[in-house]
């Protein structure tokens, strides 16, 4: 079991999160059948998500939008309070050469848009209501100081975010993969807020030490150095959508009639893919006729 950890430090001013999310990338991968720079883009992505899940408090859906000009196209990942997480790329394939410092060209793929952070709550009340939505432009798509940008400019909160993807040449791929994420909330000494930047500059990559089996609270120590957190709480993490058989049942009943009559004639069954997980629904004539019959 993969987890994410929220913690504090320095009395509640400093927050921290951090989790290790290597199958929850390996499972995008597999299901996306990404390239590796767009599967380093996917994971932080997800990986961001979760963190900034960890950091709210009411919220029942957690959407993260990439909208770009790059050849990546768009990414979304969406987390629920409890550590699940789905998403995907609009366009899996596209690659670039590593950029000169042997990383994967994210920013590259990624290109200029916007980043977008829609927050919805009220569905445990039966009560849904206006989402709030954040934006900001993309600064780097490198998608850790696109989530900075994000806290600091949208919700004036001042923080370190690393996220890391390692892979590998051969399945499944992803070697390590996870991320932490350190807020300064009102209050915050402005001597720790120096004192874990120059922590972080000099830290190992994470994913060296994800890849080494460093669990969260590892990957918290590394960037808050001597600093002492507490940490208030833990979930597992974990690659999962929420599609089934039965709502892909109930999507095509929703066409009407007159479209499942024509998918029975023409196509003699029908077949719907899960956007978020590429998962594939096949209905065949009875399962059409039944749509029909109720
Ligand atoms: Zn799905």
């Amino acid at each position: 079991m993969e987890k994410l950890v929220h913690g504090s430090a320095q009395d509640g001013t400093v927050r921290v999160m951090a989790a290790i999310t290597t199958e929850v990338t390996r499972e995008a991968v597999r299901r996306h059948q990404t390239s590796p720079t767009v599967s380093a883009a996917l994971g932080r992505v997800l990986t961001g998500t979760l963190l900034l899940g960890a950091s709210l408090k009411e919220f029942d859906r957690l959407t993260v939008k990439i909208e770009c000009d790059g050849p990546v196209g768009g990414i979304v990942g969406e987390a629920d309070k409890h550590g699940t997480v789905r998403g995907y790329v609009k366009n899996p394939a596209p690659e670039l050469p590593v950029k000169e410092n042997g990383k994967f060209d994210v920013g590259g793929v990624v290109g200029d848009g916007m980043f977008y952070v829609i927050r919805e709550s009220g569905f445990d009340v039966g009560l849904h209501r206006e989402p709030y939505v954040g934006s900001v432009p993309i600064v780097s798509g490198e998608i850790a100081e696109d989530f900075a940008y994000y806290l600091a400019r949208s919700e004036q909160i001042p923080s370190a975010v690393l996220l890391g993807v390692l892979l590998q040449n051969t399945e499944p791929y992803v070697a390590a993969a996870g991320g932490v994420m350190i807020q300064m909330m009102p209050g915050a000494n402005e001597h720790i807020i120096t004192m874990i930047e120059d922590t972080i500059r000099h830290a190992p990559h994470i994913t060296s030490v994800i890849n080494e089996g460093a669990a969260p609270e590892d990957l918290i120590k590394l960037a808050l150095g001597v600093i002492d957190f507490e940490i208030l709480g833990e979930r597992e993490v974990k690659f999962e959508c929420n599609c089934s058989f039965e709502r892909a049942v109930s999507l095509i009943g929703s066409l009407g009639n007159a479209e499942v009559e024509s998918m029975l004639k023409e196509d003699k069954g029908a077949s719907m893919t899960c956007g978020f997980c590429n998962e594939t629904y096949n209905l065949t004539e009875e399962n059409l006729q039944n749509i029909l019959d109720s």
